[in-house]
């Protein structure tokens, strides 16, 4: 089928009666006709972009059911309860309803009256549900959050494998449109080797988000003290902090209203009620700042958030530029500000290592990116993008390397210090241990070998301006629940993927109540 003019206007008809929008964004139209046209895509397009459109216009305009592939139940929910109030009629079936329910949503699908379908990859491959969509009158298939099916992207959800399998297997050749936000190469290639989409046209939008400025601060003692000041300078304006543990999310939020910041916690542990106000209250406003870990953010769609600060580094650069992108989203300037310290880094992978020795291999690869890029000294925009397959010229102007560039020093000093260090030690460690006394790490290896004594220990730290100087905090958080995932269990709540073993508690400041950060408060 050939996309005539007539329909053109048609899509533009009804972009403005069923969203109230008078124009298509980038590439949303060309996506669209694609699909009408019965041919394979394949989208890359940063959060916010507006993919969602991409397919439920095709479904408004084509005969039949359009199914809706979706790793998130909350998302689901979301999108079928918004194309519910513009009138147009969207289901899903997923875990979260009952048999009854099942049954009225699959006979409203049989009798053509459903537009779009989203269905959870775990339900798509259950017999019964293979049956009844061969009954339906299926116009495409969309497959959202693509990524998810590649080890190598953030987010790796095994059942997506199948879905290639299970479309071919409703015994029609339907066109599929897949889905992210991810762009790295590796998980492209992953993608279309997976769904068989090597005949997909591809639209791959730019990843540059112009007006997001992008920060790293060293993670130090004063750490509260630089986000309560961080926050008070820019009063009245909303933020993100996001933190890796629970624990810290309630921490913090704390800190922050006792020091006259208006803050809600956000994470996997609370009710659901209490997160719904929670994020009912940042959304109309009611407060300043959301202390969350990853559970929150996707498919929020905040366009006046003007900060988002990293408490704790995250575990890839995909879920950094996940995370950083919901700032700005109207297009306005917003600030990323990361707190950075090796140790963290080193937390992270701890997490790693009940993992099978590929997923360990991706996980550190991913971490090790991000290492890189928290210790850059050139423009960091650039080396984002390079990282999502993305060239750019020169550096961006726009960020704190660009602004203020890291100072040179003299490498020769550098390189004395580490063959000092290498003869000092009996020339008998590898680079690490090396890289660790140099650096002042007190590393167990380090320890026992009585290596802190030596001449060299910590000389080079001063190089570094990213570096902690709190090596003592190195297992703090060890007793906090850490979430990690996106994912969701049958109730829609998301699933911390690894809890740190609890251990008991060796620093009784950890208990202690937080207290107004007077120096602050005087901004
Ligand atoms: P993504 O899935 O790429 O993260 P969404 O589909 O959630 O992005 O869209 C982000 C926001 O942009 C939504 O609020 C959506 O309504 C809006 N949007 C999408 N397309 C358009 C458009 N053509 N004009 C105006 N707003 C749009
Ligand atoms: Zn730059």
């Amino acid at each position: 089928m050939s996309v005539t003019q007539e329909t053109a206007d048609l899509l533009k008809e009804k972009l403005k009666e069923t969203f109230g929008f008078s124009q298509f964004r980038g590439e949303q139209e060309d996506i669209i006709k694609n699909t009408l046209s019965g041919e394979n895509t394949f989208v890359i397009m940063p959060t916010g972009a507006g993919k969602s459109l991409c397919y439920q216009m095709p479904a408004i305009a084509m005969e039949g059911t359009a199914i809706v592939i979706s790793p998130l139940i909350a998302l689901m929910k979301n999108q079928v309860d918004q194309m519910n109030a513009f009138g147009i009629n969207a289901q899903f079936l997923n875990s979260s309803l009952n048999r009854a329910e099942m049954t009225k949503v699959k006979n409203a699908v049989i009798k053509g009256e459903v537009k779009l379908l989203y269905i959870a990859p775990e339900s798509l491959t259950k017999e019964d549900n293979l049956t009844f969509l061969k009954q339906a009158n299926i116009s495409f298939v969309a497959i959202d959050e693509a990524h998810c099916i590649s080890e190598w992207g953030h987010d790796f959800r095994p059942e997506y494998r199948r879905i290639r399998n299970i479309v071919e297997s409703m015994d029609k050749a339907l066109p599929i449109i897949a889905l992210t936000a991810t762009a790295t190469p590796k998980v492209q290639q992953d993608i279309q080797k997976n769904l068989n989409l090597d005949d997909a046209r591809l639209f791959k939008s730019s990843f540059n988000r112009k007006n997001l400025y992008y920060e790293i601060r060293a993670k130090r003692d004063d750490i509260d003290k630089q986000i309560i000041k961080y926050i008070k300078v820019n009063h009245g304006k909303a933020g993100i902090i996001y933190c890796l543990s629970r624990k810290k999310v309630e921490e913090i939020a704390n800190l922050l209203n006792v020091n006259g910041i208006k803050a809600l916690p956000y994470h996997a542990g609370l009710d659901s009620d209490v997160r719904m106000a929670n994020q009912e209250a940042f959304l109309n406003e009611e407060t300043e700042v959301m202390v969350a870990t990853i559970a929150f953010g996707m498919g929020i769609d905040k366009p006046d958030v003007r900060f988002v600060i990293h408490y704790d580094a995250p575990k890839s650069l995909e879920g950094y530029y996940q995370e950083t992108g919901r700032a700005g989203r109207d297009g306005l300037e917003g600030t990323c500000i990361m707190f950075y310290a090796k140790e963290d880094i080193n937390k992270l992978d701890k997490f790693n290592k009940d993992k099978t020795v590929v997923e360990r291999d991706t996980a550190r690869m991913l971490l090790h990116e991000m290492v890189h890029y928290a210790n850059l000294g050139t423009c960091r925009r650039r080396q984002l993008l390079n990282y999502f397959g993305e060239h750019m010229d020169k550096d961006c102007g726009f960020c704190d390397n660009c602004n203020k560039p890291t100072p040179k020093y003299k490498v020769e000093e550098a390189v004395v210090l580490a063959l000092q260090t290498v003869e000092l030690t009996g020339e008998s460690f590898d680079a690490q241990h090396i890289a660790d006394i140099l650096m002042g790490y007190k590393s167990q290896f380090v320890g026992s070998n009585d290596h802190q004594k030596i001449a060299t220990f910590g000389k080079a730290k001063s190089y570094f301006k990213l570096n902690s100087d709190d090596d003592e905090d190195d297992d703090d958080d060890e007793d906090d629940e850490v979430e990690f995932s996106d994912e969701e269990d049958e109730d829609g709540n998301p699933i911390p993927k690894a809890k740190a073993k609890k251990t008991p508690k060796s620093k009784s400041r950890k208990n202690a109540e937080p207290e107004p950060i007077e120096q602050c408060v005087s901004m």
